[in-house]
């Protein structure tokens, strides 16, 4: 006969400590699409920034971390399972925008950490900096992240023999003024509200945000997690634009990100295969 029948009521064996929950990672390079992000010295952002991302997700895989992209090619980021937001122009960067953040949330991730590049009018700024939001109720958290990346590509640069600029961690939380107010980074900051009026002064319409036609407002989704954007030096600087072209700069920025965002989950990035 079968044991146990199938009437029997078995007790469930002794459990070992239940296996720790592998952290957590969204990596998320920005921009795609027709909004290409800042371009200069034969670099291109959007395209930069997922070669970066897709290099820090396969060092932090390499250490057990579950790490995810927001976008694996040229495309609008999507929920899995979704089609990309078709729109171009301002509705679909905003559309674009919160789905990245609602892959983070629906990852309930660890840390969600933009990638970018910079761009200046004045061509003799460089080096790279990182944002954060002070206005969560996790904020405490996004400065102890961005506070990591910005050092960990500092020292990833010089452990390299590379020049480093750091510019230091940044509260993003009037980056953005528009019509007179503060916006912080629409991907960092808390829940906005925007009006009828307001997209049509960004230049979108209601309809393209997928307004109701009674629909006064849109209320976003804010990231629940922590959070911080590194811009990785300025793509208007000849000089930062020829370290950005170059494989053993990018290689040390790569492992400066990751280093910063193990150091945040706790994780120890200096031995095992670290260089
Ligand atoms: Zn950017």
């Amino acid at each position: 006969m079968v044991w146990p029948p199938a009437s029997a009521t078995v007790a469930a064996p002794p459990s070992p400590t239940p296996a720790a929950r592998r952290p957590v990672v969204v990596v998320d390079p920005g921009h795609a699409v027709d909004e290409v992000g800042a371009a200069a010295y034969a670099v291109v952002e959007k395209e930069s920034n997922l070669d970066f991302a897709v290099r820090v997700v396969a060092l932090l895989r390499a250490r057990g971390v579950d790490a995810l992209l927001t976008r694996t090619a040229d495309v609008r980021a999507a929920l899995p399972g979704q089609e990309p937001a078709r729109t171009t122009g301002w509705d679909g960067q905003r559309l674009d925008l919160q789905a990245r953040v609602d892959i983070a949330n629906a990852a309930k991730a660890d840390a969600f950490v933009s990638i970018h590049s910079n761009g200046a009018a004045d061509s003799s700024i460089r080096g790279h900096e990182v944002y954060y939001n002070s206005a969560r109720p996790f904020s405490a958290q996004n400065k102890r992240l961005a506070t990591l990346l910005h050092d960990g590509v500092t020292a990833s640069l010089q452990g390299a023999g590379l020049p480093a600029t750091p510019r230091g961690v940044i509260d993003d939380d009037c980056l953005k003024p528009f019509g007179g107010r503060c916006y912080p980074l629409f991907i960092l900051g808390p829940s906005r509200t925007t009006d009828r009026a307001e997209v049509y002064a960004r230049g979108g319409t209601p309809e393209g945000l997928g307004f109701a036609p009674d629909q006064p407002a849109l209320v976003s989704r804010p990231s629940e997690v922590p959070a911080a954007l590194v811009e990785l030096l300025f793509v208007s600087s000849p000089d930062d634009a020829a370290l950005l072209r170059d494989e053993a700069a990018r290689d040390a920025m790569a492992r400066g990100v990751a280093r910063g965002i193990l150091d945040f989950l706790g994780i120890d990035s200096t031995t095992q295969g670290g260089r």
